[in-house]
């Protein structure tokens, strides 16, 4: 891992902070977290159906299902074909709309139509894993986690502040990296960060504020003089 010299989690998350500030950015579940009062059920569902799709398609069928179904009750009881129009715009529709109805029914079952705010709970549902049961931990019930998706793996491999091979490796060495105090807003700073100045193809280095500590920026740097 990096020297701390270098860089350390209190300069990242104030440089994070900065760049995303510039950009009217927010991601699908920050949205849905201030637009539902953090409502754990629609925070639950939200970040389901955020699974292999863009922010935007969130947004879109989570506002129409929620318009419908705004409770574990509700949904339990709703019928699949609307529900699968309803969530159509995030993908995979006819999976989705059944794990989510399934998710709903546990919930009336087990918890009287409440989501559980442990990890291990939450990891029985279905389609939820770690990434989506740290989600819920950190945007319905504001507790410490780190969820990572695409966009922190890749973010934090690029720095250099973990070395690794996929999502829970990452997760396992940025709470190593990071200061628990910053675990709540670090899913948030870097999923912003990714998709407007680290992206995944074509990222705006040029602008980056962390350019000058970044693995990938010195490896494309040592591998350009090579070649010249
Ligand atoms: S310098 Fe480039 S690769 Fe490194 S964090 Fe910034 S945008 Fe990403």
């Amino acid at each position: 891992m990096r020297n701390p010299k270098d860089l350390d989690d209190r300069r990242l998350i104030a440089e994070l902070r900065a760049m995303v500030r510039q950009f009217d950015e927010s991601t699908a579940l920050a949205q849905v977290r201030e637009r539902q009062k953090k409502d754990p059920f629609k925070v639950l569902i939200a970040t389901v159906l955020s699974q292999r799709t863009r922010d935007e398609n969130t947004t879109r069928a989570s506002n129409s299902l929620f318009s419908e179904y705004p409770t574990a009750e509700a949904l339990a009881k709703a019928r699949i074909r609307d529900v699968e129009r309803r969530v159509k715009p995030s993908g995979f529709y006819h999976v989705k709309a059944r794990k989510i109805r399934e998710i709903a029914r546990i919930l009336l079952e087990r918890y009287e139509g409440r989501v559980p705010s442990k990890m291990e709970e939450l990891l029985e549902l279905p389609s939820v894993g770690r990434k989506t049961a740290n989600c819920v931990l950190v945007y319905a019930f504001g507790k410490p986690a780190i969820p990572v998706d695409t966009h922190v793996h890749r973010v934090s491999n690029r720095l250099g502040i973990v070395h690794t091979k996929n999502p829970e490796e990452t997760e396992e060495q940025l709470s190593h990296f990071l200061d628990k105090a910053y675990w709540i807003e670090i899913n948030e700073l870097m999923v912003e960060f990714g998709k407007t100045i680290c992206r995944p193809i074509g990222p705006r280095c040029d602008i980056c504020r962390l350019n000058r500590l970044c693995d990938y920026t010195r490896n494309e740097k040592s591998l350009l003089q090579k070649r010249t």
